[in-house]
């Protein structure tokens, strides 16, 4: 299936293969997996798989070229979001041509560039690369960018050290220099039920709730007014959200319980701890002095959801420097989406987003990539492996 000299058009049957898989983050990735390591095998390139603790998922990393340090690694995950409850006007398992377009779930988010990644293969592998080119293949990305920790774990543990990472997350092939970060809890205010005409002798979850999230509000609103509206991110300050609350039973029973999910996109230099740790300390000090006065039962816990750091803007790094090289592009922009190269750039691997297809069609129904995209990754990556091949050098 891998050709010598692939076009634009071969990287598209690869994606109409790779999307026939539904790997919605909660599913197995691995018949996916599987089908990449065969495909890579075929051609005499080796792959290592880094698992969940359950095995039923799988990161993938090969390399094309020399085992030397001074890579280039093409990172991309392979999990995608669900479908469930869109209106999808063909199967969002089957990949469909409309209007220039292709449609199907990621399409765009991200299994384009793995495609176009996958389908030069066998190009990369005859060109005798001086310098070698990576395949990063993660799952569990759209929950977290969790699944993508092994694999750097055993890349720092064994494996060669890379120049820079190219995130193929959906750019419309512009570069992307820095993203917010992501921290996320769930807090649960645990009351004490009782009949709602003696309200004094229960403890109304509710209620409590509604007290920090009043705070997290004013927060919110604190944090947006030290913001820097010249640091180029749309919005330009640290956003705070709640999307989620659940409590109570019915009206005439005192609530005992109210669960509600928050958290932080933060821009760089902004540490999320300390904001959180400003609304722990508010609950220490007004809400759990009372609820624990009203029983010892009662009180307030956090558990942790996710956390990403920030992607920190670096023009001079070899990643930026690299791909202005190859695109004539001399810009590069942020994006309020978190992404695996923070998890890379925390490793010691400098990394751009860079890739095929819009961010704006990404998790929506009738998740589409234009055709031009397909075109305009593969020839980026015919330029990337002659750089490879060739010079590997940047100036
Ligand atoms: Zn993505």
């Amino acid at each position: 299936m891998l050709k010598p000299n692939p076009t634009a058009q071969d990287c598209i049957a690869v994606l109409a293969e790779l999307v026939k898989f539904d790997t919605t983050s909660r599913n197995s990735n691995l018949d996916l997996i599987e089908f990449v390591r065969a495909q890579l095998d075929a051609i005499g390139i080796g792959s290592r798989l880094t698992f969940n603790e359950e095995k039923t998922k799988a990161n993938l990393w090969a390399t094309i070229g020399p085992d030397i340090e001074g890579g280039i690694v093409l990172s991309g995950h392979t999990d995608v979001v669900p479908v469930d409850g869109q209106d999808w006007a063909s199967d969002p398992f089957e990949l469909t041509e409309r209007d220039g377009r292709l449609f199907a779930r990621g399409t765009c988010d991200m299994k384009g560039f793995v495609a176009c990644a996958l389908t030069h293969a066998q190009a990369m592998a005859n060109a005798e690369l001086k310098v070698p080119i990576h395949y990063a293949f993660s799952y569990d990305e759209e929950v977290g960018c969790v699944g993508v920790k092994g694999l750097i774990k055993d890349l720092q543990e064994n494996l060669p050290k890379p120049l820079a990472v190219i995130v193929g997350e959906p750019t419309s092939m512009q570069i992307v220099g820095a993203h917010k970060g992501g921290h996320s809890f769930v807090t649960t205010v645990r009351g004490l039920d009782g009949h709602s005409s003696a309200p004094d002798l229960g403890a109304n979850a509710i209620f409590y709730a509604a007290r920090i999230l009043n705070f997290i509000e004013k927060l919110r609103e604190r944090i947006k007014a030290e913001g820097d509206p010249t640091n180029g991110f749309d919005p330009y300050y640290t956003t705070v959200d709640c999307g989620v609350i659940k409590g109570g039973t019915a009206r005439n029973i005192i609530p005992a319980l109210c669960e509600f999910s928050w958290g932080f996109r933060n821009v760089p230099g902004d540490d999320t701890h300390a904001f959180a740790q400003e609304v722990f300390d508010f609950i220490e000090k007004e809400i759990e002095p009372e609820l624990k006065a009203i029983s010892p039962e009662c009180g307030v816990s956090h558990e942790e959801q996710h956390y990403l750091p920030a992607m920190i803007p670096d023009e001079t790094s070899p990643a930026e420097t690299l791909l202005r090289h190859l695109t004539g592009l001399n810009q590069s922009g942020r994006v309020a989406y978190g992404t695996e190269a923070a998890h890379f750039q925390n490793a010691g691997v400098p990394g751009v987003i860079f890739g095929p297809g819009s961010i704006k069609q990404a998790h929506l129904p009738d998740e589409y990539i234009d055709i031009s995209q397909m075109e305009a990754c593969h020839d980026f990556l015919l330029k990337l492996t002659d750089w490879a091949a060739t010079t590997g050098k940047t100036s």
